[in-house]
């Protein structure tokens, strides 16, 4: 357990790269005709799989047995360029060298054939910081290499990279991976690694890891480190990540568009009593109104990469919330939470603010006066814990069901754990 997961569980092998089948399939059909180019432009968000690629793709063109699209693994040229040993396999980052130095170097080692591999392999990465002129210096080489010469360039903004390079690649674009896909590799990981972990905790991993395998892998490492004895539980996964569950969000929203009081009161009592801050809580709602709102003025956000990486169910369930709220209250939702964000600054009581501002926003027409909403918000909760299985165990409210409402004696005030 001493090296990173992601360390341990770098692929080794094209089958082994998860979610980007689309570039790992072609590649191996590539070695397998022996159609192969002379250079690559690997692009895509970090942590997708881009730089292993790379590694791999050389790996199987300077395999002993090869070039073939399995590399052995075992074989002098694979185990060199695994542990960056080999001679003839150069990881080169253009974002920490000028890459002017670097490009007249570069060429001059070109022009040396290999030492003892059958290819020379140069993985540039972060390609959009190679310049102009580092790039002439490279562009006879790259136009018409030696037989032995491979590039590959490694970026995560395609657009940035200099349109000379980009003409003379084959671009090859690594995406975000599915939720399903990282939640399968990361339950194998935990499997792997012998671990319990609620099934539950794998989406806020996957949430947290934003479709990045590599994020989402030092965030299963962090979670693992602070596991209890017996395994991984949602609740320990929720405070070390300090994470709302999504489930919290698409409830409040949902009441919120049902006008259902008791069901959004319940949702501040599960967010409380759960040990988040309603702080947080709130900040990531308004996160999720956000999203809503871009997703009611532009159909196709998510398409459009518009919106954070959310499971395909997720999105048609925000859909659903977009429409069921509509622009207008969207918006006036937004508005009051940015509003009581500012106000829950410095308050001591952050619950009582979260309950405020859901009350704002549940009661369009509701007066701004504290005592009026207090008055509503009791009311509100009454309901909600009249609707509750057990109300006397967890809400002592409702045995002074006859106190007066008003500000700081009713039961709000009195009997709520602030
Ligand atoms: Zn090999």
């Amino acid at each position: 357990m001493s090296t990173a997961l992601y360390n341990r569980y770098r692929p080794a092998t094209f089958a082994q790269v998860v979610g980007q089948e689309h570039v790992t399939d072609a590649l191996r059909k590539a070695l397998r005709t022996g159609r192969l180019h002379h250079a690559y432009l690997f692009s895509g968000p970090r942590g997708c799989g881009k730089t292993s690629s790379a590694r791999i793709l050389a790996a199987s063109l300077n395999c002993e047995q090869g070039p073939t699209p399995e590399p052995c693994g075992v074989c002098d040229e694979c185990v060199g360029i695994r542990t960056g040993a080999s001679m003839d396999v150069t990881e080169i980052d253009a974002a920490s060298h000028g890459l002017v130095d670097d490009a007249r170097d570069l060429r001059e080692r070109a022009f040396f054939a290999p030492a003892s591999a059958r290819f020379k392999v140069f993985v540039v990465d972060e390609a959009h910081m190679v310049t102009t002129a580092a790039f002439n210096a490279l562009l006879k080489v790259v136009e018409e290499p030696p037989p032995y010469l491979k590039f590959v360039f490694a970026t995560t903004e395609p657009d940035k990279v200099i349109p000379t390079i980009r003409s003379r690649t084959h671009h090859y674009a690594f995406r975000l991976v599915p939720p399903g896909v990282l939640r399968t590799h990361l339950a194998s990981i935990c499997e792997q690694e012998g671990v319990t972990v609620d099934p539950a905790v794998l989406p806020l991993v996957v949430r947290a890891g934003a479709g990045s395998v590599r994020d989402s892998l030092s965030v299963l490492d962090q979670l693992l480190a602070g596991a209890d004895d017996d395994g991984l539980h949602y609740d320990r996964a929720v405070t070390l990540l300090g994470m709302t569950d999504g489930v919290l969000l698409d409830e409040t929203v949902d009441a919120l568009a049902q006008r259902d009081g008791a069901a959004l009161f319940t949702v501040v009592d599960k967010v409380v009593s759960a040990g988040h801050d309603p702080r947080r809580f709130a900040t990531d709602l308004l996160n999720r109104f956000r999203d809503l709102i871009v997703m009611a003025a532009v159909p196709d956000a998510d398409a459009r990469g518009l919106l954070e990486s959310f499971s395909p169910d997720q999105i048609d369930r925000m859909r659903a919330q977009a429409a069921a709220v509509g622009p207008a209250e969207l918006s006036r939702t937004a508005d009051v939470l940015h509003g009581g964000l500012v106000e829950m600054r410095g308050t001591t009581s952050p619950r009582l603010m979260l309950e405020l501002i859901l009350a704002r926003a549940l009661l369009p027409a509701a007066s701004a006066d504290p005592a009026a909403l207090l008055t509503r918000l009791e009311r509100l909760e009454r309901r909600s814990v009249l609707a509750a299985p057990d109300p006397a165990a967890s809400h002592p409210a409702a045995s002074h069901p006859a106190s007066a409402p008003g500000v700081g004696s009713g039961p709000v005030a009195a009997n709520r754990p602030f």
